[in-house]
């Protein structure tokens, strides 16, 4: 995943895990956020390029597990076209 597409998930308006509405500014919505484990958590106030990368696809990855849910696809460009969720 590129740093770009992680940024424009960020202030993006769609949960990047159950692509459900979500806040700007927040990695995720307020359920995923919830579902986090608390550890995991606290790793999403780091800053871009200071960890949060790690700890936002760290997160990701737990969600869709716990949720059986599928993976992010990415486009080549790493565009959100590509995304595709499910439910
Ligand atoms: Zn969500």
């Amino acid at each position: 995943m590129t740093e770009d597409f992680r940024w424009r998930l960020f202030f993006g308006n769609k949960c990047p895990s159950c692509q459900k509405a979500k806040r700007p500014r927040t990695a995720f919505c307020k359920l995923c956020f919830l579902a986090l484990p608390v550890g995991m958590r606290g790793k999403l106030w780091l800053h871009f390029r200071q960890g949060y990368e790690a700890a936002f696809d760290q997160c990701l990855e737990f969600l869709a597990v716990k949720f059986n849910r599928e993976r992010y696809k990415y486009g080549a460009t790493g565009s959100t076209e590509g995304i595709r969720g499910q439910n």
